[in-house]
């Protein structure tokens, strides 16, 4: 099979496989929504304790159980054999089994944190809930996008500042003539992970850097590792970490709100007790799921509008264009791109531009 045609069954399958974890996720929300399963839950968890806090916590316990359990063969398709399939992972599987576990400890403790937070404000705000939820929310990605730099990415990754003072250099020059500054520049190990390569601006105030994985440095020569810079200093320089704040913060509000107009319209037919009746949770999570849905292809159309402008940044900072369009060859084929996806799946699915179409407008612009 030709390198295209691999591409294009790799990312088939893995859409495939997503739409199907997904409608199993559905599915199974909706199941214990209408059937009175969840009601049956939340009146088991309150029977072993009174306190509304501890009880909604076993709910959580069992209803994660419920979705960790059933997701589980549709996770390890997606993420560890279509990997080992395609030669992409450099994970064992009891490496993969204990990522598997940190994700569910950190993003389990998080979303627990958060549901407690949102039910007890529901009980001691039963009108304005949604907004003290939500404006605390807003606060707590704030403060995620400036710790997670520090504190949540080395849970999974190791870091450490680059090396290579020629890299060191040229980024210094770069972030000089844009007139900012970065604060630094980290080596991402991701060769313990997988065969692909990444880069990314991350980070809020002084934890705000440029990290570059390994497998990038390996495979880049100093030029097009320059153009990858120079496309991440472009995310800089148009404060794009901002607006994706200023996005958040708009969507966070909406679907609170539309949480608590859904809560109160269908709330009582559904047989729950009132809004702070955690039994609700499945009609919660289908607000939201719905919304994101909705809003995924007006979200990834800005994004790949920001793409465009960091490649229009990058373009005009790098001396050669020509190291651009070879970086984002390097790209598509160490991470098995599908270099042109059908359209109707890049307006729906793609944060970036396709690969093509960013080679093009590197032409084009020339
Ligand atoms: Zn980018």
């Amino acid at each position: 099979m030709d390198e295209s045609n691999r591409a294009k069954r790799y990312h088939l399958t893995g859409r495939i496989l997503g739409v199907a974890g997904f409608v199993v996720d559905l599915g199974l929300l909706l199941l214990l929504m209408f059937s009175g399963w969840s009601i049956g839950l939340r009146s088991l968890a309150e029977r072993v304790t009174s306190s509304p806090a501890l009880s909604l916590l076993i709910y959580l316990a069992l209803f994660g159980l419920i979705f960790e359990v059933l997701g589980l063969p549709l996770d390890y398709l997606k993420g560890y054999w279509l990997e080992h399939r395609y030669s992409l992972s450099n994970l064992t599987f009891g490496a993969w089994v204990k990522d598997q576990l940190k994700g569910l400890a950190v993003g389990g403790g998080l979303a627990a944190l958060g549901v407690e937070f949102i039910y007890w404000t529901m009980r001691r705000w039963a009108g304005d809930w949604w907004i003290i939820s939500a404006a605390t929310f807003v606060a707590f990605f704030i403060l995620l996008a400036n710790l997670a730099p520090v504190l949540l990415f080395p849970i999974f990754f190791k870091f450490k500042p680059i090396e290579d003072s020629n890299l060191t250099e040229r980024l210094l020059e770069l972030s000089r003539r844009a007139g900012t500054r970065v604060r630094g520049v980290f080596e991402w190990k991701l060769s313990e992970k997988t065969k692909k390569a990444n880069a990314a601006l991350v980070g809020l105030g002084n934890t705000r850097r440029i990290i570059l994985s390994d497998t990038l440095l390996e495979k880049f020569e100093a030029d097009e590792v320059e153009a990858v810079l120079a496309h991440e200093l472009g995310h800089h320089v148009h404060h794009h970490v901002f607006r994706g704040i200023v996005v958040q913060t708009v969507t966070t509000f909406l679907g609170f709100y539309l949480a608590k107009a859904c809560l109160a319209h269908w709330g009582p037919a559904l047989g729950f007790r009132g809004i702070a009746d955690f039994a609700n949770l499945p009609l919660l999570i289908l607000v939201g799921t719905g919304l994101s849905v909705l809003l995924l292809p007006g979200v990834n159309a800005y994004s790949r509008w920001l793409e465009r402008q960091a490649d229009a940044y990058a373009l005009g900072a790098i001396r050669d264009r020509s190291a651009f369009i070879s970086s984002m060859e390097k790209l598509a084929q160490i991470n098995l791109s599908e270099r042109q996806p059908p359209a109707w799946i890049e307006f729906i699915f793609h944060s970036h531009p396709s690969i093509e179409k960013r080679i093009a407008y590197a032409q084009r612009s020339g």
